[in-house]
């Protein structure tokens, strides 16, 4: 007899996936659209994500660590896959084993690197990271300059990228800056392909400077549906739906509070729906509601229902006055149609790719 009655239930359209993929690459026809797939494909699962992908047309992949980039290569044979957190000391063969390029962001990692291939027929293909403002990942300008002086790296580049740090407030200055940088330094290796333009550099490519998109782009969370420039309308379809079990409806008097710590105080006669989901799915317990404070919304139907009071580990209650058919059993939409990645990450104070990469793992996932 089953066990499986699960409280969420988690529906990744496949589909939807490709399409965006499809339509951030028609944005900019002249550059190559790769997909970045860190963190198990943004928390949709990079298995089922990259033969997607490669089935539009994707044959470029980035992803964050090596055992990532094993599963990509063997999700999507014969793609081009890097890593962008680089170069680990005394991994360059492994990486070479499992043909994944290192995304090179220092001295130590190019050196390291040109030792290797040097030492070797292995493939040299990585990539070059150069910092053009951000100051995370790369190696610096000057570094840059100076190793290009001395005639380096000492192996050809298959990539020059840098990464964009406020493209997603089109109205800051940073980001022409960057690529007018960005462009003087590619200048010293124009045979090297050049990257730069993350997901908001993809959708609003332009800039006083000239063009974001160069040889290939790089976005990430727009592929799953998230729109990472407030206010913008984004042509991109959601990737995500996630539903949660109605366990329970409840009448709450006008008066009375709901959940821990009674933070919420119903205005008026109630009724409350206790959904089968809580914080350690992954909604965060930023978005619940509190006195003054409104929470997310769920939607049961066409009607939005608040959070009312605190969200518990694995509990949520929702305000169903407003929908007086809801019942034990039903499902109500956390994400999907009408609740967005974003909408929820602005309801929890947070953004889209943190709603993504926290979704659950005891939820039943469909592909379709
Ligand atoms: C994560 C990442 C991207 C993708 O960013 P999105 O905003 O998700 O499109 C691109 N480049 C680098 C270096 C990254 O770390």
């Amino acid at each position: 007899m089953t066990t499986d009655f699960p409280g969420g239930r988690l529906t990744i359209d496949l589909g939807a996936l490709a399409d965006n993929w499809r339509t951030l690459r028609s944005i900019s026809p002249q550059s190559e659209c790769a997909a970045v797939v860190k963190a198990d494909a943004y928390g949709i699962g990079l298995r089922r994500a990259a033969p997607a992908l490669a089935d539009a047309g994707a044959g470029t992949f980035f992803v964050a660590q090596l055992s990532e980039a094993v599963t990509a290569r063997a999700a999507a044979p014969g793609s081009a896959v890097y890593v962008l957190n680089g170069l680990p000391p005394g991994a360059a063969a492994a990486y070479a084993a499992a043909g994944a390029r290192p995304v090179l962001g220092s001295r130590e990692e190019i050196g390291e690197w040109a030792a290797f291939v040097a030492s070797t027929d292995a493939d040299p293909s990585a990539a070059i990271h150069v910092d053009t403002g951000m100051n995370r990942l790369g190696l610096s300008p000057d570094e840059f300059r100076a190793m290009r002086a001395a005639g380096g790296p000492g192996f050809a580049p298959a990539l020059l990228m840098s990464h964009l740090a406020c493209a997603d407030e089109p109205e800051r200055p940073e980001t022409a800056r960057q690529r007018k940088l960005f462009a003087e330094l590619r200048a010293l290796a124009p045979e090297t392909p050049a990257s730069l333009a993350n997901s908001a550099g993809t959708l609003r490519p332009e800039t006083s400077e000239g063009d974001l998109a160069f040889d290939l782009r790089r976005p990430g969370v727009s592929l799953y549906g998230a729109n990472p420039i407030a206010g913008f309308a984004s042509p991109l379809k959601p990737v995500v739906r996630l539903e949660a079990r109605i366990i329970q409806v409840r009448d709450v008097a006008a008066g009375e509070t709901v959940g821990y710590g009674g933070v919420e105080r119903m205005r008026r006669p109630s009724r409350v729906a206790v959904l089968s989901l809580g914080y350690a799915d992954g909604i965060l317990r930023a978005g619940g509601g509190a006195d003054g404070v409104p929470g997310a919304a769920a939607f049961v139907g066409e009607t939005p229902c608040p959070y009312v009071g605190r969200i518990s580990m694995d509990l949520i209650a929702i305000d169903v006055t407003d929908t007086p058919h809801a019942q034990r059993g039903d499902w109500a939409e956390i994400l999907g149609d009408h609740v967005g990645v974003d909408d929820l990450g602005r309801a929890c104070g947070t953004i889209g790719y943190e709603i993504l990469t926290s979704l659950g793992r005891r939820y039943e996932r469909t592909y379709v």
